[in-house]
């Protein structure tokens, strides 16, 4: 019997080959851009759901890299929130009060061409001792973040590991996953995961970011709905990306399928201007806009809040 978990297995079916997704969309090649980087990387369920022999349609645009990228546009740095700056560990980040962020993994399910860590020099090691030693030291942080890179990426027994460790630090009440996993492979969402994290002492919460209605489906949902049965509210972020979902209907039509199936709208964020990003730049007087149409549209709770991460602030910055 095979021991590689069927999420992995789907896992590898990724698109990783430009020449073979763009034969699968029917597109002309000349159109796009190898990117050694930050290479292709888009789960089949997502190519499934693209528009064949359209430039503009809203996942194409998210996933497969663009001419556009090569464009050089000042302001557009490879770390454009100083991660490096608040790096107290290899694989920990210490922004906020009260909260920090580890590093859990480089690897994703799918690569987002507007990823604000996409140039990220990730530390490789295996043990997590100096990120605990840090966390057990610093008695006001009440909360860790996983993310990477996408936690979900982790085996399970990986996952455990560390859950078990952080559980140990007796000042920490709040475990936050930062994942796009379950939107792409939805199958990673498995009995097993869904033991370790009802078993842990800590409160999960789980924070998901999609960007466009057309990325969901009833497997995704349902995958989602397993995780609130354990007592883990699921909230989602988004960000604002030109040509994707720069339009309040959009928008509004997102929220609605989100809350609709009890996801609760956390963030809009105004786009990172990460290197290679500056085709998906949109103006905040029009993000402002959009979000004065969708509160006309939707109730007060199916808001997400349009927030800017400014370097050096002590919080996102409401927009
Ligand atoms: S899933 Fe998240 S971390 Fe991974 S490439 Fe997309 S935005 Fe970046």
């Amino acid at each position: 019997m095979s021991s590689v978990p069927k999420w992995r297995e789907v896992q590898r079916s990724n698109f990783t080959s430009l020449c073979s997704l763009l034969d699968f969309l029917n597109l002309e090649k000349s159109l796009f851009v190898q990117c050694k980087h930050f290479p292709l990387n888009l789960p089949y369920r997502l190519a499934t759901k693209m528009h064949k022999g359209t430039l503009s349609d809203p996942i194409l645009r998210q996933f497969v890299p663009l001419k556009e990228e090569q464009a050089t546009e000042e302001g557009y740095l490879s770390d454009p929130v100083g991660d490096k700056t608040f790096r107290h560990c290899p694989r920990l980040l210490h922004k906020y009060q009260g909260r920090a962020l580890l590093l859990t993994t480089s690897s994703c399910a799918m690569h987002c061409r507007y990823c604000f860590r996409q140039h990220f020099p990730y530390a490789k090691a295996k043990a997590w001792e100096e990120e605990i030693a840090y966390l057990q030291k610093e008695t006001s942080i009440k909360e860790v973040i996983l993310s990477g890179g996408d936690p979900l990426s982790l085996s399970d027994a990986n996952l455990q590991h560390l859950l078990t460790q952080l559980a140990l630090v007796p000042h920490l009440s709040l475990l936050r996953i930062h994942t796009r996993f379950p939107i792409g492979i939805p199958e990673r969402i498995t009995k097993d995961l869904l033991k370790l994290l009802k078993e842990t002492r800590l409160q999960v919460i789980f924070v998901i970011h999609i960007n466009h209605p057309h990325e969901l489906d009833n497997d995704i949902f349902d995958a989602l709905k397993s995780v609130q049965k354990e007592g883990i509210p699921t909230l989602c972020q988004s960000v604002l990306l030109k040509g994707v979902n720069d339009c309040d209907k959009i928008l509004t039509a997102l929220c609605w399928q989100l809350v609709t199936n009890g996801i609760i709208p956390y963030y809009l964020h105004q786009l990172d201007q990460v290197k290679g990003a500056s085709h998906f730049h949109v103006d905040i007087d029009h993000g402002r806009q959009l979000i004065a149409k969708m509160r006309k549209q939707l109730p007060g709770y199916a808001m997400p809040q349009f927030v800017q991460e400014i370097p050096g602030s002590a919080h996102k910055t409401p927009l």
